[in-house]
Formats: C-alpha cells, structure tokens, sequence
C-alpha cells in the first residue's frame, strides 16, 4: 500500500538523534518498526556485515519487512548466494529484486561498452540509483547499516535524518558501532555474511569495481575519486 512520506521536523530529528546516540541498535529498529510499520523498508546489498546485521535485527522482530535489492546484473555468484541463504535462515518472506531499466546490453548499446570504466556516476545512477527510487515509491522510511567508520565520508552519517533525494526517513541504526562491534555481533547471532569477506574483500558491490586486499571502501571504484554509489550522499 503506497503512503506518503512525511518530513519529521527539525527538533524532532534533533531528539531523536540525541537519544538513539546512546540506545541499543535493537531498541532504534523497534522504534523505527513501530513508528513506520508496513511503511518500513530495509535495502540489502548482501556485501556487508553491517547490512546482514541490520536484516538480521529487522526480521527477528518483523519477518514480512519489506526488503529491496538492487540487482546491477553484475553482482558475484557469492552475493546472490548469500542472499539466498539470509532469506532462508532469517525467514525473510518480502524481498523484490529491482533490476535496472536497461540490461547491460542496452547500456553499452547507449552509452558504450564498459561504462564504469568511464562514467561510474553516470552507471550508477543507470543501475543502482533509479532503481533505488523505485524500490522506495510508496515507502515511509529506509532503514540502512551505513557506519561512521566506514569512511570519512560517513563519518558524521546520523541516525535518523530527512532523505530528500528519495523522500523517506532515512534510519542507519548502526551508525556508532564500530567494525568489530558489527562482527561480534554477527558472530554472536549466527547471521549469515558474504564469504568474499573471507577471501580479501572488505567491501563487496559490483564485481565490475571491486578488488580484494584493501580496506574498508578503499577496494570500491579503483582509479576514481569516488567511494560511493549515489545511494547515500
Ligand atoms: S558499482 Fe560499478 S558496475 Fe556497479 S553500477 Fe556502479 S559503476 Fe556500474
């Protein structure tokens, strides 16, 4: 059921974020369960802990959450695997799948062979950026797993805030947990990860701009000034 979003003011995000900097990461996923209910929605890449972790949390409490993929078509097998597993282990019952409006043939018919190796902004937005908007239309809130210490760039990232480019709530309940936080509690819980994790990757997107054997989000986009899709700036 489409609704529409609406815009939570100033103070209220202010209060909000000044109480969720202390509160356990469950007890913002139970606020934000509650406050948004079917409205909710939570994106997985299936690539990080952070995001297995946040599926993990969201469907212990609400299995029939709605949660989107944006499936590029250039996602590793070990992706696909892994979302396969999570929704069999987690018992997640709502999940869609959000391809991008051109295959890749038509993209490199438009815009010539191997985009990303030229225009990863505009690839982006082609693959994972629309296809986002989409996923979104009719939702009142997008529940995330960004950290601060994933990269300057998410470094002073809020827990909750106004997302005007696709007009939600946006909620990263794991904003202040630290890396190592995340695995212990993944390992703690069981959840299933990305088995690239295990093999040198520390950030796992498309296979296209990806590489092993660098941290954090170093490994993303090599050669560009670039360490985010579009999704979360
Ligand atoms: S991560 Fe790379 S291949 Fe994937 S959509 Fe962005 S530029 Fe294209």
């Amino acid at each position: 059921m489409a609704e529409t979003a609406v815009r939570p003011s100033d103070a209220e995000l202010a209060e909000l974020n000044a109480r969720f900097e202390t509160a356990p990461a469950e007890a913002i996923v139970e606020w934000a369960i509650e406050r948004f209910g079917d409205g909710l929605a939570v994106g997985a890449s299936f690539g990080g802990i952070s995001g297995m972790a946040i599926l993990h949390m969201v469907a212990a409490r609400k299995p029939d959450v709605f949660v989107f993929v944006l499936d590029t078509d250039y996602l590793f097998e070990e992706t696909y695997e892994t979302m396969r597993r999570a929704v069999r282990e987690l018992g997640l019952t709502n999940v869609h799948v959000f391809k991008p409006k051109l295959s890749h043939e038509e993209q490199a018919r438009r815009y010539g062979a191997a985009l990303w190796m030229r225009d990863p902004d505009l690839c982006c937005e082609i693959r994972k950026v629309e296809p986002n908007r989409r996923a979104l239309a009719g939702r009142t809130a997008w529940v995330a797993g960004l950290r601060r210490d994933q990269s300057e760039g998410r470094a002073s990232v809020p827990i909750v805030a106004w997302n005007e480019k696709f007009g939600v709530v946006k909620i990263n309940p794991l904003a202040n947990w630290t890396e190592q936080q995340t695995w212990a509690y993944i390992v703690r819980h069981g959840v299933p990860y990305n088995p690239l994790l295990d093999r040198g990757y520390s950030s796992i997107g498309c296979y296209n701009c990806t590489v092993p054997g660098l941290p954090g989000r170093a490994g993303r986009w090599q050669g560009f000034q670039k360490d985010e899709c579009g999704l979360h700036t």
